[in-house]
């Protein structure tokens, strides 16, 4: 009695550990031709030899990848000694056997197994067994087959997403790429914001996700909707954000300055400038990196996001970053972009806003002179305006800030050359040249 649920046991592990994966389908029938092993014969584990280590991506599932290996979740969490396969983060490495040649369709809504199988031409069991899971319109099918590629564990259309950087620092920004087998819309929500995904071309969207130097560090969670066809799918993946550090600064601005000290003021103007944050203009017209805004390189006098303290009044953190330049420098666009707001304020004193589109916005604060006017373009290294110590500034300086989809985040990242650690956007001229 105990022989007999040995060898079936036995023939279990050999049917879903150890069978071979190359041809993309099941080797054996369901009746099983499969020889018994030799009474003796201690049951075999899967069949390593062929299996390679792969680091977990951003938005990949052990149970997943498994999957696309033609294996259940459980034989591959034994092979790699994993007590819960579920608790592995993005970069730790797991061992697998080498993925099965799929073809990834979306499921329409009148789509049953049997109907896919018969469109197909597929047996219902294979079907059955790469989509035991209940289908729905929009849904991702795997399917074997003749022009099959590597299945991903995204869901249809989506077939491939990167994020950079990861983990991102809070105060900076995170660039999505989404690559699409077919012409897709998207939108991407966060922190209880929603926000549009822009086209780079017919196969590519990206976003922006811009984090305030004030939110907690930790795990966060972003979900991603896709429309294609008619056609929506949703889905979530992770976002590890980091602390990073920031100063504090105790300011004590000269009596005359106290009364723009005073909170109302702050929050009225905080308010004012709201409808300017809620502004998305779909056109990218920045690109990375982003020209200097100043015509030579000047020291940094406050960095952004330090925490702040006006003479114990007023506490906040810096929303940008403040250079030491001196009154009468010119202010040039660190992008082709359009004028948004050009006007005095009380606590910004003469202020400038420029929307660079696809949810980037800078603004200039404190200017001695505007040389602008609301709804004018301009362009990437143009001068539009001077320099100055206007309205809460305690000497001339440059306050730069910079809003991604409206919050204010850190803007010397978009500086670097290699802003989003090696995921980037194509340049601007190579969008319009049509396709020969
Ligand atoms: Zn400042």
């Amino acid at each position: 009695m105990r022989r007999k649920t040995w060898l079936i046991l036995a023939l279990c592990l050999t049917f879903f550990c150890a069978r071979p994966v190359a041809a993309g389908r099941l080797p054996v029938t369901p009746t099983s031709s499969v020889a018994p092993p030799a009474v003796d014969e201690v049951p075999a584990p899967a069949d390593l030899s062929a299996w390679t280590a792969h680091t977990l991506q951003w938005g990949e599932k052990v149970g997943c990848l498994a999957q696309r290996s033609g294996m259940d979740v459980t034989a591959v969490a034994e092979a790699n000694r994993l007590l819960n396969p579920a608790l592995l983060g993005v970069g730790s490495a797991v061992n697998l056997p080498p993925p099965e040649p799929r073809l990834l369709v979306a499921a329409h809504a009148d789509d049953t197994p049997l109907a896919l199988a018969v469109k197909h031409n597929l047996p219902l069991w294979e079907v059955l067994r790469l989509n035991p899971a209940p289908l729905y319109a929009g849904k991702s099918v795997q399917l074997p087959g003749a022009e099959a590629e590597t299945g991903t564990c995204l869901p249809y259309p989506v077939s491939a997403l990167s994020v950079s950087p990861q983990p991102v620092t809070r105060g900076r920004t995170a660039l999505f790429v989404l690559e699409t087998a077919e012409p897709a819309a998207c939108e991407i929500r966060y922190l209880e914001q929603s926000e549009p995904c822009y086209p780079l071309d017919d196969a590519h969207l990206y976003a922006l996700v811009g984090l305030s130097a004030l939110m907690d560090a930790g795990a966060y969670t972003v979900k991603i909707t896709v429309q294609s066809d008619g056609l929506e799918t949703a889905f979530t993946v992770p976002l590890d954000v980091s602390a990073g550090r920031y100063g504090f600064q105790y300011i004590d601005p000269p009596g005359a300055l106290s009364k723009l000290m005073d909170p109302e003021l702050m929050q009225g103007e905080l308010d004012y400038l709201a409808a300017w944050r809620a502004i998305r203009t779909p056109e990218r017209a920045w690109e990375l990196p982003l020209a200097f805004p100043l015509p030579q390189q000047v020291p940094v006098s406050a960095g952004y996001g330090d925490r702040r303290s006006y003479g114990g009044m007023v506490d906040g953190y810096h929303s940008g970053v403040d250079y030491r330049a001196w009154g009468g420098m010119r202010v040039l666009a660190p992008a082709d972009g359009v004028v948004l707001l050009a006007e005095r304020l009380e606590a910004r004193g003469n202020a400038v806003l420029l929307d660079h589109g696809g949810g980037l916005v800078t603004g200039y604060w404190h200017l001695s002179r505007i040389d602008v006017e609301v709804g004018q373009h301009v362009q990437r290294g143009e001068a539009f305006a001077l320099v100055g110590n206007t309205g809460l500034s305690t000497g001339a300086h440059l306050h730069w800030e910079m809003w991604v989809n409206g919050v204010a985040v850190d803007s010397t990242q978009w500086l670097s050359a290699d802003a989003f650690s090696g995921l980037s956007l194509p340049p601007l001229d190579t969008l319009d040249v049509p396709v020969q």
